[in-house]
């Protein structure tokens, strides 16, 4: 039970994508559920709309719901690494019951600690699969083909809340709340910070070692 911590922008899907992958574990992104449920014109959907437009943090007592039924799910039994979830204290304090529940906890947590002025340019050339969700970016990580998803072939978007306006209300909203999760996980000697300004595998690398104890806090 891994824990990607870091603002919007940080890289957290890109890594959490890619240690899902080399680990075998569930890749938990509550902002991904959510477009998703948006996609499929579902109720969970319809609530998230207007919150994800507005750059808001969607109610923790939805979210926490969400997250609880995916945890029930055999997908789950594996290990998950959470992205974009907790991203608040009463997250952070509902997500250790959950993992009570199951039998086990969070072992480590891992802030991608990235400058606000990196962020912005970066969230700038972002762009997203509509199909799968794979995230990519203009220079950093480029897809092969440019405008098409590596996986699925699927023409790249970008996405309606990474607009610049909407992108610093996201900042400005999701930043508080943030440090309450950092400073919980910190206070339980759970938390390694990794500097989100190296190169994506350096910052894979750091991920993992902090996940295997290789990195204490
Ligand atoms: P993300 O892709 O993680 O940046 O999430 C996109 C949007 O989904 C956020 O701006 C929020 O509106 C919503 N969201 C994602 N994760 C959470 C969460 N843990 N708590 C509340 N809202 C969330």
């Amino acid at each position: 039970m891994l824990v990607l911590l870091g603002a919007v922008g940080a890289g957290k899907g890109t890594q959490a994508s890619i240690i899902a992958r080399e680990r075998g574990l569930l890749h938990l992104a509550t902002g991904d559920l959510f477009r998703r449920a948006l996609r499929d014109g579902t109720p969970l959907g319809e609530v998230a709309r207007g919150y994800m437009r507005r750059g808001e943090l969607v109610p923790d007592e939805i979210t926490i719901r969400m997250v609880a039924e995916v945890l029930a799910s055999p997908s789950a039994r594996a290990g998950v690494v959470f992205d974009g979830f907790p991203r608040t204290l009463a997250q952070a304090q509902a997500l250790d019951a959950l993992v009570a529940e199951h039998g086990t906890g969070i072992s480590r947590a891992v802030l991608i600690d990235v400058p606000e002025d990196v962020l912005v340019a970066r969230v700038a050339g972002r762009w997203v699969c509509p199909q799968c969700d794979t995230p990519y970016h203009l220079t950093d990580d480029p897809p092969r083909q440019p405008g098409v998803c590596d996986r699925d072939g699927a023409a790249l978007v970008q996405r309606e809340d990474d607009r610049p306006e909407v992108f610093r209300a996201r900042l400005r909203e999701q930043l508080p709340p943030l440090d309450d999760v950092v400073a919980y996980y910190a206070d339980r000697g759970l938390l390694t910070r990794v500097d989100g300004r190296q190169p994506v595998e350096a910052v894979t690398a750091a991920t993992l070692a902090a996940a295997d104890g290789d990195i204490l806090p």
